[in-house]
């Protein structure tokens, strides 16, 4: 049997109408779609019925199934002649282990496709009305991980990332936020600089919490998230704070939560 091939397919942020056509159009030929926790139930019901569906975000309503466990599950499938979407959240590449699943699928001499998706930073950031960049207030972005290893401390330059001219945003950073607002304030960032968390940005289930870098992780802590998290620092949060009519942002205390 002739082998198959897997497509690396963005799901863009969350909501559906950002996947790119690319993406609808493998994800409605999928004998197969293999998928992450963040893959949200709007995207997956875009599945075709006949197609097989495998949750790798979740086993047995726990633990992820594991990178190895993932890689093996898409050689077989696609060895086994099916069209597979590997589908995961935001852009493969930034955050998502797509280049390790790339990587396998090349040394088992499957045929895979890249299909790029709309990486949460600029998705979420884009549809709340702040601009990444924008002339005046931020040369450049930044685009970093808040997660570490269990008890090990986050092995970022914070010299560098203290940077008041580039907005910072920061993957997977919930639960080390406190760690993350302190360094950089350590290393001369404003506590005053306006900060934005989104949490499930892009759906229906969206949150925004505007709050200044000092105030950040305590109002983190209180809003009690559930779902993805994305933090946006530097000044340019404060165009968007301003829009929503919370001029204050830039300057003091948390915002508040538009729910
Ligand atoms: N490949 C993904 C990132 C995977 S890492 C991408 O390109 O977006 C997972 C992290 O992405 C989450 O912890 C969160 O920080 C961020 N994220 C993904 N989707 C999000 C969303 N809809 N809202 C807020 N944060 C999101």
């Amino acid at each position: 049997m002739a082998v198959g091939k897997v497509f690396l397919v963005g799901a863009g942020p969350g909501d559906p109408e950002l996947l790119t056509l690319k993406a609808v159009r493998a994800i409605g030929a999928a004998d197969a779609v293999v998928y992450d926790q963040l893959v949200p139930g709007e995207i997956l019901s875009l599945i075709p019925d006949g197609a097989a569906r495998i949750n790798v975000g979740k086993r047995a309503g726990c633990h992820p199934v594991p990178q190895d466990e993932i890689n093996r599950i898409l050689v077989r499938l696609a060895r086994a002649g099916r069209v597979v979407v590997r589908l995961k959240g935001g852009d493969p590449f930034i955050f998502g282990r797509g280049f390790e699943e790339a990587l396998e699928l090349d040394s088992a001499r499957v045929p895979y496709e890249v299909v790029p998706g709309i990486t949460s930073a600029q998705g979420c950031a884009a549809a709340a009305s702040v601009p990444l960049t924008h002339r005046g207030l931020a040369t450049g972005v930044r685009y970093v991980t808040g997660h570490c290893r269990s008890n090990q401390p986050l092995a970022l330059d914070w010299a560098s990332l203290a940077d008041a001219d580039t907005t910072l945003v920061v993957y997977m950073g919930l639960a080390n936020i406190d760690e993350i607002a302190s360094n950089l304030i350590a290393h001369g960032l404003s506590s005053d600089t306006p900060a934005l968390a989104i949490c499930q940005g892009t759906t229906l289930r969206e949150r925004r919490l505007f709050a200044s870098l000092g105030d950040l992780p305590n109002a983190a802590r209180t809003a009690e998230f559930a779902g993805p998290v994305l933090f946006i620092i530097g000044r340019v949060v404060a165009i968007a704070a301003e829009r929503e009519g919370r001029a204050a942002a830039a300057n003091t205390a948390t915002m508040g939560v538009v729910a």
